[in-house]
């Protein structure tokens, strides 16, 4: 599927960037737990921070092919880095399709610079795939602004996030609510020691007594998870796809790369068929993910509504296929690519969590059958 122009030069831009200030860090950065604040800040000097902010605000205001084609470039270098690209543009997603004038004129242009980054606040313990369980509350204070108290767990980008996106249940319905960082009651607890994306430090929220002004709600009241959180974890899920995209073609170029060099039994790994065979299958699911993906960004651009259903295809192959692609990488690297500090085995630690992340592999196989059955039963 042809790009255009603009879509082809902003993604050798972003390859390139990759390649000098990401790519070469990545594996300290896992080995350190963390994306230094220099990189964030490189990162938000490019204008990606920006990406999906609208122009009036300060932003990109790339198309969804664009958005795709960056997140592809952003994880072959890094998930972890792909993952900070990935909750801060379903926050600005969020404030741009369901925030008020005021919070959009507040935050979009603080978030198109980077000045504030922000998190994504859904998944708590006891309510994970199942998001409509979750448990924290939101209050209406006598004298205006809302009181929310509970906790959220695993926040990517949490430990460094100037504002959060949280959800809440108001007299029982879930419903959005922008929290600063500032705000009092609020506690960010570092979350290290996780598989992968291990550099996309992780934090746990508390909010107890934690008061927020009125206009902190986004979206209305009862909007939560069927509005806000759904389209912004469409966004999110798009994200991750082409993710797993740039992170599959990271195994396929690592791989043939080794293969060429290494010699056993005489000749190149690359020589064997069994070596060959894996080589085949990751360019082969690179290409085919791609595809996915490109369609699925395709119909966001044509405002198809089919676009939902082409993103959960794409993300559920995609991130299959890229754990298998790192699985195989590692496999052809032998003890080498089990090493600490080996790329091969951060990316089959990366790979893991694509499958785990924005809607779980199980999930999104439940989805797509009940999808297919409806569609087949008409
Ligand atoms: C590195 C990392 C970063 C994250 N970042 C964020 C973030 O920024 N914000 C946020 O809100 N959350 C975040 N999460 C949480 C993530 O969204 C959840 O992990 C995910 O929704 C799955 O929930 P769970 O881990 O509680 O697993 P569970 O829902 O408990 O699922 C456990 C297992 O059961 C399977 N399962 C569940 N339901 C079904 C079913 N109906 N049929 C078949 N199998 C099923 C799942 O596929 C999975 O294999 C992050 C998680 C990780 C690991």
């Amino acid at each position: 599927m042809q790009l255009t122009a603009r879509q082809e030069s902003l993604s050798a831009e972003a390859r390139s960037y990759v390649a000098r200030e990401i790519a070469p860090y990545a594996d300290a950065w896992d080995q350190r737990q963390a994306v230094p604040d220099t990189a964030v800040s490189g990162f938000a000097a490019q204008g990606y921070l920006g990406a999906l902010v609208p122009r009036e605000h300060g932003g990109a205001g790339l198309d969804a092919v664009s958005f795709g084609l960056l997140n592809e470039a952003i994880g072959r270098g890094c998930s972890s880095m792909r993952s900070l690209l990935t909750v801060h543009s379903m926050v600005v997603h969020a404030v741009t399709r369901w925030g008020g004038e005021r919070q959009r004129a507040e935050w979009l242009p603080r978030l198109a610079t980077g000045e504030s980054v922000g998190a994504f606040g859904l998944s708590e313990q006891d309510a994970g795939s199942d998001a409509g369980r979750l448990s924290t509350t939101a209050e209406r204070l006598p004298g205006g602004g809302y009181r929310l108290s509970g906790g959220k767990k695993w926040t990517t980008f949490g430990q460094r996030a100037d504002v959060f996106l949280v959800f809440a249940r108001l007299e029982g319905q879930i419903t959005a609510f922008l929290v600063g960082r500032e705000t009092p009651g609020l506690e960010v607890v570092p979350v290290t020691g996780m598989l992968g994306t291990r550099a996309s430090l992780l934090a746990e929220l508390r909010l107890d007594d934690c008061r927020v002004p009125d206009d902190a709600l986004v979206g209305r009241p009862g909007f939560g998870l069927t509005a806000v959180a759904t389209s912004a974890l469409d966004i999110g899920r798009y994200s991750v796809a082409w993710g797993c995209v740039g992170l599959l073609a990271a195994c396929a170029d690592a791989s043939m790369a080794h293969a060429g060099e290494r010699v056993q039994f005489g000749k190149p790994l690359a020589e064997h068929q069994l070596v060959r065979r894996m080589i085949a299958d990751m360019v082969t699911d690179t290409a085919a993910a791609r595809l996915l993906c490109l369609r699925a960004g395709r119909l966001k651009d044509a405002r198809d509504p089919e676009t939902v259903n082409a993103t959960w295809m794409a993300k559920y192959f995609a991130s299959v296929k890229a754990f298998r692609a790192a699985a195989d990488t590692v496999q052809i690297f032998g003890a080498a690519g089990c090493a600490e500090g080996h790329p091969a085995q951060r990316m089959l630690r990366d790979a893991k969590i694509m499958e785990i992340i924005e809607g779980s592999t199980e999930v999104q196989q439940d989805y797509l059958a009940q999808a297919a059955l409806r569609e087949h039963a008409v």
